[in-house]
């Protein structure tokens, strides 16, 4: 089946009993149990499982390819939950640019639990020296935040694979509309549904979609049912409405980015824009293998640094300053003053998360913004 029909029936079901025929949000957090004492709906207590939640990760799993997904009250409750699923002692590797608030959680919550090093995992001989006995997972991020950097998911799976380790892949700014690692060989993809799959701004979620439901995965599920960041109820049902029109929502992003990293790829105060979807992309070659399509984020470099950044972020007037992505809406961020002290973000740098408004529109108000 092709990802717009997964995306509309798999998360959903026509209730028995009322023929409603979009599933019911089922708030009960208990189920009533049989005369000889089992539990006939399948269901005992919601933070073990949840008919909503089931819907979710029945979809979550369908999009991806995998054989099984968990769904998380946020992205980092997901990341949480495969690094707590780690035996202590277990070294890490992950990229030096990951995602800020996993590498704050790995350095701030797993220090003495977990070893771990930030490299430039696209390297492959950097990879190779920092494989270790103890090496258990190694973690991508594709592409990556905030410099839209591409790591090679099937070079870095081949290594690790090599080595019998696992491969986790954060895949947020891709979407499995526009990547699907478990094809390529990961193990298990992360997501931060917060992003396009609540596509809306309002709601936050996390997913884990494994590849096989081993014992590792087993083990990520207790820590899910233990551990219980579980996703409400409501957040499930919205979710689910949400991935409904994702396929067709990320046309609309990727369209937008595409022209709107052409607009300023030739605007004479623009230094640089990373996009995988332009040929100047030092990787594009790598994005156009094992992308469909690119994404609807970009980030641009200005060439009157920080002042300049400053004074463009704050001409704009559809462009909402905000940090997050994924939503309808445009936002643009100067992201080196959110990751903290220790980024390494070029301080000329923004980032766009490109929204549906009509691409006219938003041309026009960078133009104004830029001159
Ligand atoms: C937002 C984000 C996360 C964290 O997700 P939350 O829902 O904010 O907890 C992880 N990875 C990436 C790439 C993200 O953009």
């Amino acid at each position: 089946m092709h990802i717009e029909t997964i995306a509309i029936h798999a998360g959903n079901h026509v209730d028995e009993t009322s023929k409603a025929v979009i599933q019911p949000i089922i708030l009960s957090t208990t189920f009533e149990r049989a005369v000889d004492g089992t539990y006939p709906g399948g269901y005992i207590y919601s933070r073990s499982s949840n008919p909503n939640r089931t819907l979710l990760e029945n979809v979550l799993a369908k999009l991806e390819g995998g054989s099984d997904a968990a769904a998380f009250s946020s992205g980092n409750a997901a990341g949480m939950s495969v690094f707590q699923s780690l035996p202590p002692g277990t070294h890490v590797i992950a990229p030096d640019d990951m995602y800020h608030g996993l590498r704050n959680q790995l350095k701030l919550l797993f220090a003495g639990i977990l070893t771990f090093d930030f490299i430039d995992v696209n390297d492959s001989q950097v990879l190779m020296d920092h494989l270790r006995p103890e090496t258990g997972l190694i973690w991508i991020e594709t592409p990556s935040n905030p410099l839209l950097k591409i790591t090679d998911i099937k070079q870095v799976v081949k290594i690790a694979h090599q080595n019998g380790i696992k491969v986790a892949c954060d895949n947020t700014f891709a979407t499995p509309v526009c990547q699907q690692p478990l094809a390529l060989g990961a193990d298990l993809v992360m997501h931060s549904s917060t992003k396009y799959f609540g596509g809306h701004s309002d709601l936050m979620g996390g997913a884990l979609i494994t590849k096989v439901k081993g014992d590792w995965w087993l083990k990520i599920r207790q820590v899910q049912e233990y551990g219980g960041a579980i996703p409400s109820p409501l957040d499930c049902y919205y979710l689910a409405r949400s991935i409904k029109t994702l396929p067709y929502r990320i046309r609309g992003h990727v369209h937008n980015a595409q022209l709107l990293a052409e607009f300023l790829e030739k605007h004479p105060k623009v230094e640089s824009v990373m996009y995988p979807g332009l040929p100047s992309h030092p990787q594009h070659d790598i994005a156009k293998a094992q992308m469909t399509s690119f994404g609807g984020m970009l980030s641009f470099c200005l060439k009157g640094g920080r002042e300049e950044a400053n004074r463009v972020i704050n001409q704009l007037k559809l462009f909402t300053r905000a940090t997050s992505l994924g939503g309808v809406e445009s936002l643009i961020e100067h992201r080196a003053t959110v990751e903290g002290p220790d980024t390494k973000t070029p301080f000329n740098l923004l980032r766009v998360s490109v929204g549906l408004e009509h691409i006219d529109d938003l041309v026009e108000d960078l133009a104004q913004a830029l001159a």
